[in-house]
């Protein structure tokens, strides 16, 4: 069934590993101990496993008739807290339980103590029978089997494919339990999503969280079932990757985000916006600036003017809403102030700014080195430490503004004044002061000077050329 989805030449499905599966479901099952005598001071969130101030060897007589038998006690030392005393592998295990609205022994938080009690079986079942076969599952994993890394070196994948196809397993994967096929969903995206020759593989990390998954699940790094009944592992915001949470710190910095989930344009991080729209930059940046110079550049005090707000953020709800798609041509938006104002603000907006936290300091740096030589060599440094995303966005942006200047008689817009506007728009120092706002300016001048003049060799190129490292997958 499952498996003519994936007959053709680009997909086959991954191997799904079934035997932590089994053993959830060889997991003893919660028996609840009821208490026949009414009970003072039960708390009004316990039921009839509440039975009060027993002793710890009550508990253990109550408790031996079976497997998962499960009950609430008040401890006799610390009135008004409470154990709850489990018996799994023979043996009473107690644990001191909470109440804040949910219930919670430990990280996980549950509506009922039946649940609580169902997921903490299953995890100390499974804990218990397979700690090894657990610290072993992220050594092989089928990741690498199955993305589209895999898919850009034909020869290599198809020599995998008959082993995956004719294993055993297979057959448990296409599973009784008729979930196979949605929860292949983010893998078999990633499989098939078509590589663009123009567009840079930039990296961009998973944005893991934890996550409740509905039905059962399985890893989608180490093939393995997903066990619990909450929380039972992480799932990436971006692109839908779902994994264990041991699982999580071995995946690849991969990332590929899907429309479905990355909503919006403005705010939405830089890396994650082109990568989801598989552009280059973001279209924003590409966008504003050709309408901007379509219309020339003699506009007086251009970037320096600002544009009348609500029609500012009526461009950026047109991006959010329509993405390449928004009409910011001059029939829409006759001041041009307002598209420069637009592209201002989508900078401003940036969840890490273009020139990076990190990359700050260098930049920094740069910018009070006098000798000329030596300030070429910390800006190609700064530079560096840019996501090749960013890199590629303030290359193509400096490029702009360079021609920007070149207009300078007539919009009176010279490196320095651009350096005013955008210093505080393309870096946040953190830690704001007039000092740092000062700083700002100056790295935005000289990106300006070192930007590709003519007739300076030294120069030329430094930034429109672009020493933006091609950190490829
Ligand atoms: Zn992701
Ligand atoms: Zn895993």
């Amino acid at each position: 069934m499952a498996l003519t989805l994936f007959d053709t030449d680009e997909y086959r499905p991954p191997v799904w590993k079934s035997y932590l599966y089994q053993l959830q479901q060889e997991a003893p099952h919660p028996r609840r101990i009821t208490c026949t005598c009414e009970v003072e001071n039960r708390p009004k969130y316990y039921g009839r496993e509440f039975h009060g101030m027993i002793s710890r060897e009550t508990a253990d007589q109550l408790l031996s008739v079976a497997e998962g038998s499960y009950l609430i006690r008040e401890s006799q030392r610390q009135p008004g807290t409470y154990t709850l005393a489990l018996r799994f592998g023979n043996q009473t295990r107690n644990f001191r339980l909470y109440h804040d609205g949910k219930h919670f022994v430990g990280e996980k938080r549950f509506e009922s103590i039946h649940d609580l009690v169902t997921d903490g079986l299953i995890t100390l079942y499974i804990e218990t029978k397979a700690a090894e076969y657990i610290a072993k599952m992220t050594i092989n994993p089928i990741y690498e089997h199955i993305g589209y890394t895999t898919l850009n070196r034909e020869p290599a994948y198809k020599k995998h494919m008959p082993t995956l196809r004719d294993t055993q397993d297979e057959r448990d994967s296409t599973g009784e339990d008729g979930v196979s096929e949605k929860r292949l969903t983010s893998l078999v995206r990633r499989a098939t999503l078509k590589e663009n020759e123009q567009i840079p593989k930039y990296e961009k990390v998973h944005n893991f969280k934890v996550h409740t998954f509905r039905g059962p699940h399985w890893c989608e790094y180490c093939a393995n079932f997903m066990w619990g009944l909450i929380a039972q592992g992480v799932k990436c915001a971006d692109c839908g990757l779902n994994v264990h949470k041991q699982c999580s710190k071995m995946v690849p910095n991969d990332c590929k985000p899907d429309l479905k989930h990355v909503k919006k344009v403005y705010s939405c991080d830089l890396t994650t916006l082109v990568k989801a729209h598989i552009t280059k930059r973001p279209m924003v940046v590409d966008m504003c600036i050709r309408e901007i110079e379509s219309r020339g550049l003699n506009s007086e005090g251009l970037y320096r003017v600002s544009g009348f707000s609500d029609l500012i953020e009526d461009v950026k709800m047109a991006f959010d809403r329509d993405g390449e798609k928004a009409d910011i041509s001059v029939n829409m938006y006759e001041d041009i102030n307002i598209i420069t104002g637009a592209l201002k603000l989508y900078f401003r907006d940036l969840p890490i700014p273009l020139i990076t936290y990190d990359a700050y300091p260098k930049f920094i740096d740069s910018a009070k080195t006098m000798d000329p030589d030596e300030q070429l060599e910390t800006l190609h440094e700064a530079l560096k430490l840019l996501p090749p995303a960013h890199c590629e966005t303030l290359r193509y942006l400096m490029a702009h503004l360079k021609r920007v200047t070149l207009h300078e008689k007539e919009n009176l817009m010279n490196a320095e004044n651009l350096g005013i506007v955008f210093g505080p728009t393309l870096m946040r120092s953190p830690e704001q002061d007039a000092m740092a706002a000062l700083n700002d300016i100056r790295v935005v001048e000289m990106a300006l000077v070192h930007s590709g003049q003519a007739g300076s060799p030294r120069m030329l190129g430094i930034l429109p050329m672009g020493l933006c490292p091609p950190r490829l997958l």
